[in-house]
């Protein structure tokens, strides 16, 4: 196994993973900000030290920081969690080279899949169905065009480094297509420092499904099911849930095998995601691979009941799978709903602040994942996800009564969340029936938001109702 891991990220995934040494044995370094000081990533970690200021690019993302406190404490491997250096091939082979064991697929995997327009000629060569559009970048405007008009409108720009839902837009016509190439162009360039453009036909009122994967050194690809995300504010997945409503087991069976198809076909090792869209009419489309640990992961390790990051862990150490993929079963149902730190009557604004008073739900069948604890002040300067809460039940329908009751036994004052958001999406008949798709929140954030207010309002009467 492995000696010492450097968790190279911090919140609640900072947590999930020193939790999952622990219990294999495993000694953890945690690295934070001046900003993160009194977070609890930094407390429960075996050691701890401050590699910079508050700001990401000093500290979070400062590969030599990183990587020093890696060599001086004598790790031997490195977890990079989610978003910050997580999909950054030169942070992964700067590791390699330092001798420290990456916790994550090999960084030539990792810069292949990065590009968004070349993973998508990876997926097709590997005989998996992609999204009508671009063969690699484009190289102007009028090749956009040129490529719209044949696969037809409405068409998606993407940035090939985008992620978070950034970069992307979209031209219902030809009139629209200068605008929306100089605003991703734009926003790819801000976001990712990398302007470059693929095009893909919009896929009208799709589903979000995607594959959970895990692959080992000794040439073993499993897949664990999918997740259904459908339910995304801005492009961002704000409830996931497994199994999804929408796949029969037929198709259950085809996507995974494409899924896994396409990682082997990359020659991926550990935890990994394979993102598709699914049609109204059936079909489906890859859209990118994700070459880390997801937010939603514990969806899936609810539902089958493996340790994706102990899995992580034991890839890295040259282990092979502990799991067969008959053995990756799919039993009940889980939820997920992420609380962020945002107002979602202000546009989903981020309102970081101190957690003046907590708790957080419990009982049979919960999970918090979370790095909260009262008194904790939230960061201005990071993600806004401050807790992600789980259920797991037999059915989807005791699985939503199950979400009900513990956002319901939730309380974070001291900030507003998008947790009443979330306890209304699980009594939307919509949500209930478990017919939705990715227009889900634009269609309905109007008439939920009034709903909650309306509510807030006669709770708040002083006259009894
Ligand atoms: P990111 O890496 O920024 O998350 P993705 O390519 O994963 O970007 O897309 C994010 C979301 O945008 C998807 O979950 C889906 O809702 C939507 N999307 C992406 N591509 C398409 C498409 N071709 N047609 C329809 N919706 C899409």
């Amino acid at each position: 196994m492995l000696k010492r891991v450097l968790i190279a990220n911090r919140g609640e995934i900072a947590l999930r993973i020193i939790r999952a040494c622990r219990e294999l044995g495993v000694e953890t370094v945690a690295v934070w900000s001046q900003a993160d000081e009194s977070s609890l990533h930094a407390q429960l970690a075996t050691r701890s030290l401050c590699i910079g200021p508050a700001r990401a690019a000093d500290s979070y993302l400062n590969q030599d920081a990183i990587l020093s406190a890696a060599l001086a404490t004598g790790c031997d491997a490195l977890h990079p969690g989610y978003g910050f250096l997580s999909e950054n091939p030169d942070f992964a082979a700067r590791c390699v080279q330092a001798g420290l064991k990456y916790i994550g697929p090999d960084a030539e995997v990792i810069r292949k899949l990065g590009s968004k327009a070349a993973a998508r000629t990876l997926a097709q060569q590997a005989g998996v169905p992609v999204v009508p559009g671009s063969d690699g970048p484009l190289k102007n405007v009028r090749q956009a065009k040129a490529l719209a008009d044949q696969v037809g409108y409405p068409v998606l720009l993407k940035a090939s480094a985008g992620g978070g839902g950034r970069g992307m837009r979209q031209a219902d016509g030809p009139e629209d297509l200068d605008q929306a190439w100089q605003e991703a162009r734009a926003e790819a360039v801000a976001c990712f420092g990398d302007g470059e453009l693929y095009l893909e036909k919009l896929i009208v009122n799709p589903r979000h499904i995607e594959f959970q994967i895990m692959a080992d050194t000794q040439g073993h690809v499993v897949h664990l099911g999918e997740r259904d995300c459908s339910i995304q504010r801005r492009r961002q997945k704000l409830v996931e849930e497994s199994p999804s409503k929408a796949l029969t087991p037929a198709l259950r069976e085809e996507m995974g095998q494409a899924a896994a198809a396409a990682a082997r076909a990359a020659g991926y090792t550990g935890a990994g995601t394979v993102e598709f869209v699914l049609a109204p009419d059936g079909r489906f489309y890859f859209i990118e691979m994700n070459t880390r640990i997801q937010v939603e992961h514990p969806v899936t390790e609810l539902v089958t009941g493996i340790d994706l990051v102990r899995e992580q862990l034991r890839v890295a150490a040259g282990l092979p799978l502990s799991f067969t993929q008959e053995e990756a079963a799919v039993h009940g149902h889980a939820i997920e709903c992420r609380i962020n730190a945002e107002d979602p009557a202000r546009d989903f604004m981020p309102c970081p602040g101190v957690a003046a008073f907590l708790h957080l739900p419990g009982g049979p069948g919960v999970r918090v994942d979370t790095a909260l604890y009262t008194g904790y002040e939230v960061p201005p300067y990071y993600d806004s996800l401050v807790a992600k809460v789980l259920v797991h039940a037999p059915t989807r329908l005791e699985a939503i009564r199950r979400m009900r009751r513990a956002l319901e036994e939730l309380i974070i004052e001291g900030f507003p969340t998008n947790a009443s958001l979330a306890h209304l999406i699980m009594h939307d008949p919509e949500f209930v029936r478990g017919q939705y798709d990715t227009s889900f929140l634009d269609k309905n954030l109007v008439r939920l938001l009034e709903l909650a207010r309306t509510c807030d309002r006669l709770m708040d009467q002083e006259e009894p109702l």
